[in-house]
């Protein structure tokens, strides 16, 4: 059950082979048992969830259900929950409760989903590895030695784990589609606007974008069809007819189901500093689908090399601007002593935020300084439109863009943490998508060894056009209808103490 389909669990709900409360119970259980080493989840409150649960089944009983009711979903601590404890991931908020809902948790709410807990994060959803958390590291379920990578790094190790049926995510510069690589299963990050960013606790707030973390594209699919929608109260949020996700997943021919698909492969993906095993994951991969019948066409994003340093300005800049609301006057932390009001901001925000979180405030603070304005955060504004120019001539030779997500496997705990740069690498492939407001998935294509003789997860990367999300889940789905790798779930070790 814990593997099954989120279709397969609505079918179960349905048919009164089980009940979301036992469905949910099931969960909350593996969370009990493996959530004190994984560390996947920051709240939980099982009172809470198991009301939700109930209030499904009542639904289900009346036969008022959707797709997803009675299902237990997990939501990253990104997301403002009424009641819930929402830090993403700092200490300026441990203690934070949050009194609304993000957009995302009452689309949720109404689809009679069940909010299984809050899941742990990079800091302020700053980092690739979730090693940045107040709340600690989290595990990856296939090595319990590595990092999930970040900043979704709790959703992530919660669906690889099967400790939720499917997650929450939020993608900046690449918080689904890394960890979703590194975890082996199936994530999106639509095209910027698709989901409202209200209650969303802002990073950099033109690159932000919540997607779904699920084990399969048509399960992603379900996802996008409650998370996506016009929302009046985020002013980016567009306002679009409601699409139905999954409408291309069912209707393909049998034996080339991809015929005349073009597949662009960006030469610049796959050369220097992408590891072997991945390279060769990705091949065979990309052979799959010229079974599936897609055409492969070579094309050029000349100015990728590019997007970490322009995204490096960028996000810090927006961020140090979102960032300047935690004063500890209105909420957040507080210093418990201070001489006066400036010396209390400057207590409590030196006391509140943790390392990388004041190392983006400080260059971003810098890079918008009347000095050096022009030098950085202009000069950047204008190599982003570049990149958005180069996936404009692209798409005119391709329909989707294919390559790794991201440029290595899952890396040991620690082994990043003292080399900022090293880390900022991890976003290579999936950076310029944001900055061009592109979607962009994550889908298990195989595995890679590890040096130590550990087969770990690789993502294949599929980049769409503007709102092009129905059709690259279709090119998901259809190579995962001839491949199990998005099926494949680590064997987790028994917990020590539990039976
Ligand atoms: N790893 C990138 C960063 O640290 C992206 C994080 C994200 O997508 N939220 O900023």
């Amino acid at each position: 059950m814990i593997n099954s389909s989120l279709k397969t669990l609505a079918q179960m709900l349905a048919n009164k082979e089980i009940s979301s409360v036992e469905l949910t119970q099931t969960f909350l259980n593996r969370i009990d048992a493996y959530n004190p080493v994984i560390n996947a989840y920051i709240a939980l409150d099982h009172e809470k969830t198991l009301a939700q649960a109930k209030a499904a089944d009542v639904r289900i009983a009346a036969g008022n259900a959707t797709p997803l009711t009675g299902i237990p979903i997990a939501q990253k601590d990104i997301f403002c929950a009424e009641g819930w404890k929402t830090t993403c991931g700092s200490k300026m908020l441990e203690n934070f409760i949050a009194p609304y809902d993000a957009h995302v948790i009452t689309q949720f709410d109404h689809a009679g989903a069940v909010n299984l807990g809050k899941t742990n994060m990079d800091e302020f959803a700053m980092g690739s590895s979730n090693e940045t958390s107040y709340f600690g590291g989290v595990k990856n379920p296939w090595d319990f030695t590595r990092v999930p990578g970040g900043s979704s790094g709790g959703s992530a190790a919660a669906v690889a784990a099967r400790l939720c049926a499917a997650a929450t995510g939020t993608d900046t510069g690449g918080s689904i589609r890394q960890p979703a690589s590194l975890c082996g299963f199936t994530g999106l990050k639509p095209t910027y606007g698709v989901v409202s960013r209200y209650g969303m606790i802002a990073f950099a707030s033109s690159l932000d974008q919540a997607g779904p973390m699920a084990k399969s594209a048509e399960d992603c699919a379900l996802m996008m069809n409650v998370m996506a929608g016009f929302d009046e109260r985020d002013s980016t949020s567009l306002n679009r007819d409601k699409e139905d996700y999954t409408r291309e997943l069912y209707n393909s021919n049998p034996n080339k189901p991809l015929q005349g698909l073009r597949v662009g492969l960006p030469k610049e993906f796959f050369a220097d500093g992408l590891d072997a095993g991945v390279a060769t994951v990705i091949e065979d991969a990309i052979a799959e689908y010229k079974k599936l019948g897609a055409e492969i066409v070579e094309i050029s994003l000349p100015n990728t090399g590019l997007s970490i340093p322009v995204y490096y300005v960028l996000a810090p800049a927006e961020a140090s601007s979102n960032l300047s609301r935690y004063d500890g006057v209105r909420y957040g932390h507080r210093a418990s002593e201070y001489t006066d009001l400036m010396d209390m901001y400057c207590k409590s925000r030196a006391e509140g935020f943790g390392a990388e979180v004041k190392r983006r405030i400080l260059i971003g603070t810098y890079v918008l300084s009347a000095g050096y304005y022009d030098a950085y955060y202009l000069k950047a504004q204008q190599i982003r439109r570049l990149i958005a120019q180069d996936f404009e001539v692209a798409f005119k030779k391709c329909d989707v863009i294919m390559g790794p997500a991201a440029p290595s496997t899952a890396f040991k705990a620690g082994e990043k943490v003292d080399d900022p740069v090293a880390m900022y690498l991890q976003d290579i492939y999936t950076i310029s998508t944001n900055l061009a407001g592109l979607p962009g998935m994550s889908v298990p294509a195989g595995f890679a060894t590890s040096a130590d003789g550990k087969p770990l997860p690789v993502g294949l990367q599929i980049i769409g056009n503007y709102f092009d999300e129905a059709r690259m889940l279709n090119v998901a789905h259809q190579y995962q209808q001839v491949t199990d790798w998005h099926a494949q779930a680590p064997t987790l070790d028994k917990p020590e103490g539990n039976a």
